[in-house]
Parts: C-alpha cells; sequence; structure tokens
C-alpha cells in the first residue's frame, strides 16, 4: 500500500522507533504516546482493520499478540501490567488504517475506557 503510512514506515520511508521487528511484524513506538509505554505492534503484511481479518491471518494475528508480550517485558511492564488495545473503524477510534496493537502500559488504567 503505496499511501499507509504505517507501510511507509515500514519500508523505512517514514522514521519510527522500531522496539522489535521480524519476519511477520514490527513494533515501534506511538508518536504521540498515552502513556509512559506506548508500543504500536503491526503486521509486516498490510491489513487495514480486523473486519479484514480472515483465517488465513490467523498466524498473523497470534504474531502480534506474542509480540506484544515480548514487547511488554521488554519495556520492563509485564510484571504491573498493561493494556493491549485494537481500536477498529470509526466508533472504535481508528484513525490508521493498517492494524495495529497498542501496547500501553506505566500507569493504571480505567475500565471501562471512555
Ligand atoms: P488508532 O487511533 O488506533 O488508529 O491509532 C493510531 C496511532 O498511530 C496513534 O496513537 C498515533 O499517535 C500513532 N501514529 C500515527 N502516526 C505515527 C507515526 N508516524 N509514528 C508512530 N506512531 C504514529
Amino acid at each position: 500500500m503505496d499511501e499507509c503510512i504505517f507501510c511507509r514506515i515500514l519500508r523505512g520511508e517514514i522514521p519510527a522507533d522500531v522496539v522489535y521487528r521480524d519476519e511477520h511484524v514490527t513494533a515501534f513506538r506511538d508518536i504521540e504516546p498515552m502513556a509512559p509505554v506506548h508500543v504500536l505492534v503491526i503486521p509486516n503484511e498490510h491489513l487495514a482493520s480486523m473486519q479484514d481479518v480472515e483465517e488465513r491471518h490467523e498466524p498473523t494475528m497470534g504474531r502480534l499478540l506474542r509480540a506484544a508480550r515480548l514487547v511488554a517485558e521488554s519495556e520492563g511492564v509485564s510484571e504491573l501490567g498493561y493494556r493491549v488495545t485494537i481500536n477498529t473503524g470509526r466508533n472504535g477510534n481508528q484513525l490508521v488504517p493498517h492494524v495495529h496493537l497498542h501496547v500501553m502500559g506505566g500507569r493504571v488504567f480505567g475500565w471501562p475506557p471512555g
């Protein structure tokens, strides 16, 4: 996807603070962090939304979750806990149309979310 901002990050066209990368997923710091730790974990293959996830994407979705766990550990928030969020669609406040897990930690999060 030529214009997708996260695909551009993956291609190195836009700088990002990458904290984890493997064959399938990449994690980088959110440019406007909502918590002391705020990392986005994305699939290396463009996938616009949770609504586009099909059976063939199951391995990718699993890898995203595992990478989120690894990032939480390497960022030092796994012991106290953290939040993983996938915003989806307009009501879900998804702004970037490339699936991404928000991994946030370093503070207490309320429930329900606002
Ligand atoms: P969402 O509302 O779930 O689509 O979240 C998109 C997230 O991407 C927001 O938290 C933005 O701060 C973040 N973001 C947008 N552009 C960049 C960028 N170039 N580098 C890092 N994070 C970004």
